[in-house]
């Protein structure tokens, strides 16, 4: 029987596949790493289940404890899948501006969600980072992944996304690109890059308008699970070639786009990375292939995104029709 025992056995080995529509013009050739295709419907299943097999290792995690963690979503629903598996209790803290959507999915898988304030500072006692900070030292038998300091995170992607890709494209890959949050993809995956090709990848982050990485003082974006007011340790700094700032309209407007011309219903900070990976398209030769990471599927934005009322409150719609105005993202 062709029987997988558990949806973590599953998680990693993402099908790559060629964008076709939006890239008009370009002369590279522009590849998308679908991770909504892992178990949990996005990248972070990879450093979900390396953080807690490394963690069960050391005896940092032990049998019938608890996860805490400050999650946007996606690492909780990834640490969700492997708790269950496994027997842990998750408690998870997520920032308000996160769709009511997300919150629910982990509370589907059986976690508990605590919502904290996005407008307060990063040391705010009301903050998330601050609120998972001080549910670990009071819970018992608690461990914090913290994904923003874990070493496995990058090690997870330069371990698995990273050969992924050079294997997937016979080592043709000429650029890769992916959105910048606690840095872990772009740092593992690009130094994998790097190394397998002796430098001859070029890594390009991209990065919300505002946030650090792309020089911004750390002022709000609406786009979900990238850029930073803080410098994490999981982002190592020698890695990124560029790094490319993209307008939250943009993003949003090229998510769209994904959705209905390469039917590639994806998150906010797909469109993000997709715009980046164009601009680079453009500037590259006919020989250049540009592998670009798609972190997770569009589901969880259905009241955002992919609403007309919550586009055009904001301003990121135009015309009467209420559709978004295509072609002049780039
Ligand atoms: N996009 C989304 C939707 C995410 O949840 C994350 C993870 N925070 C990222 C992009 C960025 O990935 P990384 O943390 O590896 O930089």
């Amino acid at each position: 029987m062709q029987v997988h025992d558990s949806l973590v056995e599953l998680m990693g080995n993402t099908p790559l596949v060629r964008l076709r529509k939006v890239t008009a013009g370009a002369r590279a050739q522009v590849l998308a790493k679908v991770e909504y295709f892992n178990p949990g419907g996005s990248v972070k299943d990879r450093i979900a289940v390396r953080m807690i097999d490394a963690a069960e290792a050391s005896g940092a995690l032990r049998p019938g404890g608890t996860i805490v963690e400050p999650t946007s979503g996606n690492t909780g629903v990834g640490l969700a899948i492997v708790a269950q598996e496994r027997g842990y209790r998750c408690v998870f803290v997520c920032p308000d501006k996160v769709a009511r959507d997300k919150i629910d999915v982990l509370r589907a898988y059986g976690a508990e969600v605590v919502v904290c304030p996005t407008a307060v500072a990063p040391d705010h006692p009301d903050s998330y980072y601050s609120v998972s900070d001080r549910l670990a030292a009071e819970i018992p038998d608690a461990w914090k992944p913290d994904q923003y300091a874990n070493p496995e995170n990058p090690r997870s992607h330069y371990e698995s996304t990273g050969p992924e890709i050079w294997a997937q494209t016979e080592g043709q890959v000429t650029h890769f690109v992916a959105g910048i949050g606690t840095g872990g993809t772009i740092s593992g995956a690009g130094r994998y890059l790097k190394e397998v090709s002796g430098g001859r990848v070029q890594v390009i982050g991209a990065d919300p308008e505002g946030s650090v990485y792309s020089g911004g003082t750390g002022r709000p974006y609406l786009v979900e699970g990238v850029g930073e007011d803080i410098w994490p340790d999981t982002y190592d700094r020698d890695i990124c070639d560029r790094v490319l700032a993209v307008s939250d309209r943009d993003s949003f407007v090229m998510t769209r786009r994904l959705a209905r011309e390469e039917a590639l219903l994806v998150g906010g900070s797909c469109g993000m990375a997709v715009v980046a990976a164009l601009r680079v398209a453009a500037e590259a030769g006919p020989d250049a292939v540009v592998v670009v990471l798609l972190p997770d599927g569009g589901r969880g934005y259905l009241s955002k995104i992919f609403n007309d009322e919550w586009m055009t409150d904001y301003g990121f719609l135009r015309g009467s029709s209420g559709e978004a105005v295509v072609g002049d993202v780039l």
